[in-house]
């Protein structure tokens, strides 16, 4: 689903870079925890992955496509295979949970019948079925994640990026969030998260890759946080 060979991407040449010939596989309907510090570079591979940015040298490959020469008038259809989710949610103000989640729907051009009936069935997936009509203003963090996670599995992405998704959360709001992460990876979907939760990587047990300044250091097929777990 996902290869990344030789994968070095510098931002500015002379300093150090922020992922340093990254070899990297992630098959089809994997759950994979990135760690590392910040400044490892996690955001970085996330970005490379969603064509946000080009790597340096090396190739970065979706579904066997080199994703650097994709054309940019298809990088749209590319950002509807792999979707996202982020720390900050990154939601729309002035639209309803609903009004978010028909958004994406819309800008992928899809006739206005099928949005009608297919966001509802998305935000009761999520658990925020009775709460379409409400504004991120008046939802938990919790919740805007959840739409967040609606409006990326919109699209039917194969994979599912999610960088620091509990980052913002509290502990049991966060568990929450993990398990629809787990369960949208257990109907198929691939899912790569990015984090600093601890507890949460100790509990899933599932494959860990650690950076380090750039580097891939680890790739545990069912790690914990700290490589000695
Ligand atoms: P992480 O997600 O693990 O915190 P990042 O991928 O955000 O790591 O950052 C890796 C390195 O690249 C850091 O040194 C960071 O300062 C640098 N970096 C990230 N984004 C940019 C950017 N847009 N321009 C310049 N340097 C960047
Ligand atoms: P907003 O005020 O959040 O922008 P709108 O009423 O303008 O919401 O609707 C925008 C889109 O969201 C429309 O395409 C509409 O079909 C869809 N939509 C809004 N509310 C719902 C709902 N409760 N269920 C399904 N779709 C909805």
């Amino acid at each position: 689903m996902v290869r990344m060979t030789s994968v070095t991407k510098s931002y500015h040449s002379g300093t150090r870079p922020a992922l340093d010939d990254i070899n990297l596989e992630i098959g089809a309907g994997e759950f994979v925890f990135l760690v590392g510090p910040s400044g490892s570079g996690k955001s970085t591979l996330l970005r490379l992955l969603l064509r946000e940015e080009r790597p340096t040298s090396g190739v970065v490959e979706f579904a066997g496509r080199d994703v650097a020469s994709i054309p940019d008038r298809r990088v749209p259809l590319l950002r509807r295979q792999v979707g996202c989710v982020f720390q900050d949610f990154r939601l729309l103000a002035d639209r309803t949970a609903a009004g978010n989640v028909a958004f994406a729907m819309d800008v992928t051009g899809r006739p206005r019948h099928v949005v009608r009936t297919v966001v509802p069935e998305v935000l009761d997936l999520v658990g925020l079925a009775g709460k379409e009509n409400r504004y991120p203003d008046e939802l938990s963090g919790g919740e805007q994640q959840r739409v967040a996670v609606a409006r990326a599995l919109v699209a039917r992405p194969q994979v599912l990026l999610a960088d620091e998704p509990t980052g913002n959360l509290d502990p049991a709001t966060g568990a929450g969030i993990m398990n629809l992460l787990g369960a949208i990876n257990r109907v198929g979907t691939t899912v790569v998260m990015a984090t600093h939760n601890a507890a949460l990587v100790d509990t899933m047990r599932r494959r860990v890759v650690e950076l380090e300044h750039g580097t891939l250091v680890r790739d545990q097929a069912s790690g914990g946080y700290e490589p000695t777990l």
